[in-house]
């Protein structure tokens, strides 16, 4: 699928630069010059990214990015931000707008084109659908980060599968075998009481967040991760 970047600047040249470089790295790109125009055309078509100048006539770029998110809709569009020499002051200010990034002008194209590709990773990792969670836990499918309280945690391979496959099949009895199975695959040998070890190290990164709980023992059964925190 292409990836829709909104160019939203006053000035017609940097427009048309922008375009054509953008277009030659294979983005699809649309164009407003005015706050106005960039309202109605992401109403028609929701962008992936969008670069906002900051000068903009009547709205502002840096309003128009305050006013993008408090739209439900909308808040998520990740924005750079683009701003003349001398503005730079303002750098503070158009990030505590909303906007991701920042990049003074004249646009250094190759830095702008590596600026959009990590803003796009990261906008990417985040959304939701890449996201399992449950209670205070959030697991990033795309980057395999764990957050837990929204603090980033370190898992390993193997307990990151094992959060995975819990947070995906939640309230549910597994035998050891099963786990084995499902977690680390059939054609894997390894003892059941692996399962135990590994399970073990999963509580005791949960501890320290008070949600070891979670990861409930179910006598001569198995185990069960539950959302219910505390039997
Ligand atoms: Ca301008």
């Amino acid at each position: 699928m292409t990836t829709r970047v909104l160019i939203i600047e006053d000035e017609k040249p940097i427009r048309e630069m922008l375009r054509f470089a953008l277009e030659r790295a294979g983005y699809a790109v649309d164009e407003a010059g005015d706050a106005a125009a960039a309202t109605s055309l992401i109403s028609r078509q929701r962008p992936d990214l969008m670069l906002v100048d900051w000068m903009l006539p009547e709205v502002s770029g840096v309003n128009l990015v305050r006013s993008l998110r408090r739209s439900e809709i909308n808040r998520d569009i990740p924005v750079i931000m683009l701003t003349a020499r001398g503005e730079e002051g303002g750098r503070v200010t158009g990030l505590e707008a909303g906007a991701d990034d920042y990049m003074s002008k004249p646009v250094a194209i190759k830095e702008l084109l590596a600026r959009i590709r990590a803003l796009l990773r990261r906008s990417r990792g985040f959304s939701k659908n890449e996201t399992l969670q449950a209670g205070t836990i959030r697991l990033n499918i795309a980057t395999h980060q764990v957050a837990i309280d929204g603090k980033s945690v370190h898992f390993r391979q193997t307990e990151y599968r094992l959060l995975k496959f819990f947070l995906q099949h939640p309230e549910r009895v597994y035998s050891r075998g099963q786990l084995l199975d499902l977690v680390w695959g059939e054609t894997v040998y390894v003892e059941e009481r692996t399962v135990d070890v590994h399970i073990l190290r999963l509580r005791k990164l949960l501890k320290p967040y008070g949600i070891d709980s979670m990861v409930q023992t179910v006598r001569g059964a198995g185990y069960r991760f539950s959302q219910s925190v505390g039997s």
